[in-house]
């Protein structure tokens, strides 16, 4: 029943809230930054695709995929070097130094990042191409969305999603195929050998790649990617942006200027620099979060002045101080500091990996009794070694105790062979004679060394316990 109190309108008229996305079709445009960024996507492209086929010395002789992260092995292999599960702080910290890389970027160069090297940028770049070869030109697209269904139509999208299909799978095989050695997986799925968690991946980074690059393109820019969000916080007055000259350009007035014209700006409202921006916005608004800097719009805007005789440069990467023209502070405070951070982020690293000692040994003492007495009276501890082996070729090395006098081990100092990447673990006792030495309860230390390399040598610290006298 209605409520008196509450006035209702006899014919409401619903407002529906969902506004349907009009594709954006980026009309092509050539000139100096999309040359650049031509070679930045197909160098990230080409480096996404062919670098699980570089191989590298394993360093007993044989080669191995460069950059493999072999989860079931627990090691990471990046170039030269083997990251364990022991080594995630350093694996962290190259993550960090990279995110401060970025942050010096942002702050200096504004979002060159996404314009240029981002995969989202690079891969849509590349559906984009391949959308262009099978329908055609911003007009011809256009005209193909709204004209009814026709074998031609038919024939244009179905090669267009074939293609997109084929990089998309060949984006999400070889995603894999860094966590896999990838002529393996290639030919166990051509032979359909794959596991069940290798199809799941695929599976899903194909279609990941399919969705994000085919379907929603600006749309994870604007509203799904986190790095679009906070880093308009770091643009300061100094940051290269790209941005419209409003003091040159407005008032704008449609077609070429007449010479006797005054009054007017250079803009001639061609509207090029909108029909060109992958985002589908109006730079000469202003600054929008929406712009992910990839100067189509600068180059658009270049050809335009060209053709109308007047300087180029009324879209231009610039800073807000330059457009009020005031003098661009290149070394201020929040560049310097993210500047030094890096350095000391990196310096760090650098020691960090050219000291980090490629052997490892845990010791757990057996908790089950503090001591025994065996047989023929000798008082005994037992312990677990692991050793290991964290680089890549087959190490000799020197296992050895440091201990109390009369202290000592059964099988004495021991050699042993260790392959590249290998781990042993080996029982351990420690026993002395109660009748002829006296041993007290207290440290012992087990040194593991390299015989040829006095430099890699760890010393793992664990307690004897003796009866007490
Ligand atoms: S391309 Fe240049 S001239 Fe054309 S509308 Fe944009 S700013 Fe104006
Ligand atoms: S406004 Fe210009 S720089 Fe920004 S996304 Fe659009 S075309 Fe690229």
């Amino acid at each position: 029943m209605n409520d008196p109190r509450i006035p209702m309108q006899e014919d409401p008229e619903w407002i529906s809230l969902y506004s349907k996305r009009d594709a954006i079709h980026p009309r092509a445009v050539h000139g100096r930054f999309q040359q650049l960024r031509d070679v930045t996507v197909w160098a990230t492209l080409g480096g996404y695709l062919l670098l699980p086929w570089l191989q590298w010395p394993d360093g007993d002789g044989g080669w191995r995929q460069a950059v493999l992260f072999d989860l079931p092995g627990r090691q990471f292999h990046i170039f030269g070097v083997t990251f364990w599960p022991q080594d995630f702080i350093l694996l962290s910290w190259l993550l960090i130094s990279l995110a401060f890389a970025l942050f010096l970027v942002t702050v200096l160069a504004g979002r060159v990042y996404c314009g240029y090297v981002c995969p989202q940028t690079t891969w849509t770049r590349f559906f984009t191409w391949i959308e262009k070869i099978t329908e055609g030109d911003r007009h011809a697209r256009i005209r193909l969305d709204k004209s009814p269904w026709h074998r031609k139509k038919i024939l244009r999208r179905g090669s267009k999603h074939i293609l997109w299909w084929m990089l998309a799978s060949l984006t999400g095989i070889t995603f894999v195929g860094y966590f896999t050695p990838i002529g393996d997986l290639l030919l166990r799925a051509f032979t359909w050998e794959l596991g069940q968690w290798e199809i799941i991946w695929i599976a899903f980074f194909t279609g990941a790649t399919y969705v994000n690059a085919g379907w929603l393109r600006e749309q994870v820019c604007i509203y799904m990617c986190p790095y679009a969000r906070f880093q308009s916080v770091m643009f300061d007055r100094n940051t290269l942006i790209v941005s419209y000259d409003t003091e040159r350009g407005e008032p704008r007035k449609r077609g070429r200027r007449k010479e006797e014209e005054s009054g007017i700006g250079d803009c001639i409202d061609c509207e090029l620099c909108v029909q060109v921006c992958p985002t589908g916005i109006d730079i000469r608004e202003g600054l929008q979060y929406e712009c992910i800097g990839c100067a189509a719009c600068v180059d658009a805007c270049d050809a335009v002045m060209k053709q109308v005789d007047l300087p180029v440069g009324l879209i231009r990467y610039t800073t807000e101080n330059a457009l009020q023209g005031r003098p661009t502070d290149w070394f201020r405070p929040r560049l310097l500091s993210y500047g030094a951070m890096l350095l000391i982020m990196v310096s760090v690293l650098g020691y960090a990996l050219a000291t980090r000692v490629p052997l490892g040994i845990d010791v757990m003492r057996d908790r089950g009794q503090l001591y025994r007495t065996a047989s023929d009276g000798m008082i005994e501890n037992s312990y677990q070694l692991v050793v290991m082996n964290r680089s890549q070729q087959t190490r000799d090395i020197r296992l050895s105790l440091q201990a109390a006098d009369g202290l000592h081990w059964q099988h004495g100092e021991q050699q042993i062979q260790l392959p590249a990447g290998a781990t042993r673990t080996l029982p351990i006792t420690l026993a002395y004679d109660p009748y002829t030495d006296q041993v007290s309860t207290g440290p012992v230390w087990f040194i593991l060394e390299d015989q040829h390399n006095v430099r890699y040598r760890l010393r793992r610290e664990s307690r004897f316990i003796a009866p007490a006298h």
